[in-house]
């Protein structure tokens, strides 16, 4: 198979300039801003930034990182998130070849992308992502035909109700809210994606990888954990490999 010379950095320049869009929802979604109006304006002079000082990745090398008007710092998270999104669309592109599966792959990666930053920065998941993601997820799974949306459905219920057994079993145990509305939703938007056994997958995973990563920083700082960071990470894993995983551990269940 040769690699899609034009597909490929086609993808990327689009998942450049969604990325440029997800900053803007990163920004703007957590304080309940509209995501259309104003247009972007630098955060310190308010002034409007120009189309051509808000090309992903260009536009922050050439002005050095920092305001054309009053020169103080953007930060480099923007660009950041615009290459990571260039290169998460081009990955999807060359791994899955031009079609729609592809194209799910990379808008998936951005909806987890958005909820990981978020949920890191805010504590919070925003609606749009995942009640907005659902609807996406369940309409890219028409590519897979009718089978494909019932798959999604199925995935999706199974999702949103494991978690929310489990956050009205943390309150009781705990008497106080352990998991986020935020996490239900969002579990409800992954399952749309990888169907009911990604969902186990990923509750699995996501527990495995919090619990590694984070109750150790936790005991030391106190800290609230955001759960959604590590689900994000093992949807992401789940999508790519889940299959395989799944596969292996039937035949391990079955005794090979
Ligand atoms: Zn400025």
């Amino acid at each position: 198979m040769t690699p899609d010379v034009i597909g490929i950095p086609f993808a990327g320049l689009f998942g450049a300039l969604f990325g440029s869009f997800l900053n803007v929802l990163i920004l703007r979604l957590p304080k309940d801003e509209s995501i259309v109006y104003p247009g972007s304006h630098c955060p310190r002079c308010d002034k409007p930034i120009a189309w051509y000082d808000n090309l992903p990745v260009l536009s922050w090398v050439i002005l050095g990182g920092k305001c054309r008007h009053c020169r103080e710092p953007i930060s480099v998270q923007y660009p950041l998130i615009e290459l990571t999104m260039a290169m998460l669309w081009m990955a999807a592109a060359w791994h899955y070849g031009p079609n729609l599966t592809a194209l799910t792959a990379a808008v998936f990666g951005t909806l987890l992308l958005g909820i990981a930053i978020t949920d890191a920065r805010h504590y919070l998941i925003p609606d749009e992502y995942t009640w907005g993601g659902l609807v996406i997820g369940l309409l890219l799974s028409l590519r897979g035909g009718w089978d494909g949306l019932l798959q999604a459905v199925i995935g999706a219920v199974t999702g949103f109700v494991i978690l929310y057994v489990v956050a009205a079993a943390g309150e009781k145990v705990f008497g106080k809210e352990a998991m986020g509305g935020g996490d239900i939703k969002m579990m409800a938007m992954v399952g749309a994606f990888v169907g009911w056994q990604g969902v186990l997958l990923t509750i699995f995973g996501g527990s495995l990888l919090g619990t590694l990563i984070f109750v150790p920083l936790q005991l030391k700082q106190k800290r609230l954990v955001p759960f959604g960071i590590f689900l994000a990470a093992a949807a992401g894993l789940t999508f790519v490999f889940g299959e395989q995983v799944i596969e292996w551990y039937m035949d391990w269940v079955m005794g090979g």
